[in-house]
Parts: C-alpha cells; structure tokens; sequence
C-alpha cells in the first residue's frame, strides 16, 4: 500500500487540465451552482457556504434544473444551464429526480452526453468516526460514463421482449484507461485494476480489457495492472477491500460497484464524486435526492462537501482542500455536530456551522 502521507484523500483529477490557474490572487472562480431536487438545494446551500468559508473567493452562478423547471421550461434541463457550465468549465450540482420507466430521460445522463464528460470518479475512503465494518478503504472508482448499456439505446421487439444494445468503443475504453492510470500517477496510487465479464461478452467487454492491456503497458514498471472479473471483484470488495488501489470500469460496472464502495465506507451520505471531461467537470454526490427526506434540514451534507473538495483540488485550490476536508472529517470524529444517518441529530446547516466554525478555527457550538 502507498503510505497514507503520500497521498492526497481525495485527489487531483487528471483529464481535463485543472481550469483554474488565476492569475491574480483577487480573481474567483466562476462555478456553475445547480441546485437540484429533493435533499439538493438543502445540499447545495450548506455546501456553498462551507466553500465559501474556505477563504477561496468564488462567484456563483445559480441554474436549476430537474423537476422544479419542468413547468417553467418543458424540459428539466435547459439550454442555458449546459451553456452555464460550457462558459464556467467547473460546476457543482445536487442530486436531479429521474422518473422510473417514463416520463423524462435522466439529466445527469443527458449533462454527460452534452458536455462530454467520460470519466466518473468516485473516492471511497474510510473517515475516522463514521461506523463501518472496514477502517482500510482507499479505493477510487474510475466509470466510463458515455457508452455501455447507458448509451440509451433501447427498443421493444414486438410486445413482449425488449432489447438494450451494449456499445463498447476501442477510443472510448483506451480514454478512460488512460484518465485511471494518469489518475494513479497525479495521486501516488499504486495499481489499477480493470474490471469487466470478458468471459461471457467476449466482444464488449473483451475490448475493453484489451483496451486496459494496451494502455497499461505504457505505464508498466511505475502502476501495476491486473484484472478482475466483475461478479469475482463485488465478492473480492466486501472480503479484503484493502487489496485494491484504482479500479477502472465500464459504465453499468461502474455504477454498481461505486454504490457497493460506498457502502465499504459508511454510505450514501459520505460518497463524493465528479464527472469530467476535456471541456468541464461537474461535481456532485453518489446519492439521489432522497425525495422523502426533502425540505427536513436532515440530510447529510457530507457527500457533497466532499465533492466541493474535488473540485477544490480540480480548481487547484490544494490547501484550502486540505482544509476543508480535515474540518468535515474533524466534525465526523467529534461526533456531536452530525446528522442522523451518522448517528447524529445534527441537521445539515448545523453541520454545515460546525465545519464552518472548525474552519475558523472556533470550536462547534452545537448543543
Ligand atoms: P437516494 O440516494 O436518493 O436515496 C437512497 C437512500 O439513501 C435515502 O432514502 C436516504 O435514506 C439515503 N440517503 C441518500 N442521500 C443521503 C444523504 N445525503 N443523507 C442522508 N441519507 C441519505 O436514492 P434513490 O431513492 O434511489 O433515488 C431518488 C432519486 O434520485 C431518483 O429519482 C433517482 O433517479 C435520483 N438520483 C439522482 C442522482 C444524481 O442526480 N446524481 C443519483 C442517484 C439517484
């Protein structure tokens, strides 16, 4: 294993070349804000404000999107949210309700498409405080977000069969190959591991793996390769997580298994994630919007927050991203100033306080 001081928690992202780079000190970052729906806008708010509190000077811009602006716009993500995040190159986003099985197609799906954003990574991290049956988790879920069985294209076959067509391309696997083994570099990583079912999609899935094999011989001697099989790797994670490092996946793998890493680490309520591509990154959560927590001031903000942290680190913004990772993770192990799913009655904005305090350098006031 790479030694815990080698390495940052939660990493720089290769890919897109971090945005940032200001010039002078005074400038901010422009950073698309999409609310979301559900628990999102309670989400967002905490986590604007913690960013905020973190010393780095950003100008928001807000955009909705999802089930809020159906009515007003017909569509639940207009046009002038994709050409906010074109203009801004970074954004952060709470959770969009998708309907199951009609009504309108997932904006999240739709966003990745639009902008191009191939790459899915999720850190899954044991945080010291947060009740898990593992201390040792340090993986990072590297997904292929643009084509697989995701690709959308769906058809019935008469009316009683319905088939999804698996698209698998040499370019786009080499792609995603290459953004988790430059990851492993940027981030001191040691191994990337490829996950597929190439015994049975011998095709799809086969060029995959064999894409993963071409890549990685440019890397061997400095990041270690292996593979597993995709049913092999769920029993693999939930017996000794410890034994893996980067995992690199088609698209449905990969959504799986980054729900199954999360679960390693404490849950939904913890998961970061940022979705990137050449022209943008787009931050948010694992989790959905937990419709039926909506509007309580209950949900946790944690996962979010720590997507804030990638995108602090994106922005190349590294010591405010220390600093605000060790604040959320400081609350965490206190253990007074957390939401329910922590074992906590702490409701977002309080935690949000809590961190922002810690950040201040004040302890938490909660009571
Ligand atoms: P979900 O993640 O919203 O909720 C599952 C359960 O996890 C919740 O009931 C809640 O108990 C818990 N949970 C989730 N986030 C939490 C948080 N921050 N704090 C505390 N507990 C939390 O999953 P779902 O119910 O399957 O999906 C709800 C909606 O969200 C669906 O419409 C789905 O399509 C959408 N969704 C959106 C995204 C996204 O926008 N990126 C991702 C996943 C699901």
């Amino acid at each position: 294993m790479v030694p815990e001081s080698g390495r940052s928690r939660l990493a720089e992202t290769p890919g897109s070349a971090p945005i940032v780079a200001r010039t002078m000190a005074a400038m901010a970052h422009r950073v698309t804000l999409i609310p979301g729906d559900g628990i999102g806008p309670e989400l967002a708010e905490a986590t604007r404000r913690v960013l905020d509190a973190s010393g780095v000077a950003f100008e928001w811009e807000l955009v909705d999107a999802g089930e809020a602006v159906m009515a007003r716009y017909g569509t639940p993500l207009p046009d002038h949210v994709i050409e906010s995040i074109r203009r801004n190159r970074v954004a952060i986003k709470g959770p969009i309700t998708t309907p199951v099985g009609s009504g309108f197609r997932s904006v999240n799906v739709a966003l990745r498409q639009a902008l191009g954003l191939y790459a899915s990574l999720r850190p899954a991290k044991s945080i010291p405080g947060i009740e898990s049956r593992y201390r040792d988790v340090d993986l990072v879920i590297v997904r292929e977000n643009t084509e697989d069985l995701y690709a959308g294209i769906e058809h019935m076959v008469g009316p009683d069969a319905a088939e999804s067509i698996k698209i698998i391309t040499r370019a786009a696997s080499e792609r995603i190959a290459r953004f988790a083994f430059e990851y492993a570099v940027a981030n001191r990583r040691h191994k990337v591991t490829a996950v597929h079912k190439a015994n049975i999609m011998k095709l799809t899935d086969g060029l995959f793996l064999e894409s993963c094999r071409t890549v990685a011989a440019d890397y061997a001697g400095r990041i270690e390769f292996e593979d597993r099989i995709v049913d092999n790797m769920c029993m693999q994670l939930v017996q000794k997580p410890e034994l893996y490092d980067v995992l690199v996946l088609p698209n449905l793998y990969g959504d799986i298994i980054s729900d199954l890493a999360a679960g390693l680490v404490g849950g939904l309520g913890v998961a970061p994630g940022a979705n990137i591509g050449t022209e943008a990154a787009v931050f948010e959560a694992v989790h959905g919007s937990a419709p039926k927590h909506a509007g309580q001031n209950k949900a946790n903000p944690t996962a979010l927050l720590l997507s804030g942290v990638l995108m602090l680190r994106h922005l190349g913004e590294l010591e405010a991203a220390e600093r605000v990772e060790q604040a959320v993770i400081d609350v965490i192990a206190e253990g007074r100033a957390v939401t329910y799913d922590l074992g906590g009655s702490a409701g977002t904005s309080e935690m949000a306080d809590a961190i922002i305090a810690r950040l201040a350098g004040a302890p938490a006031t909660i009571s």
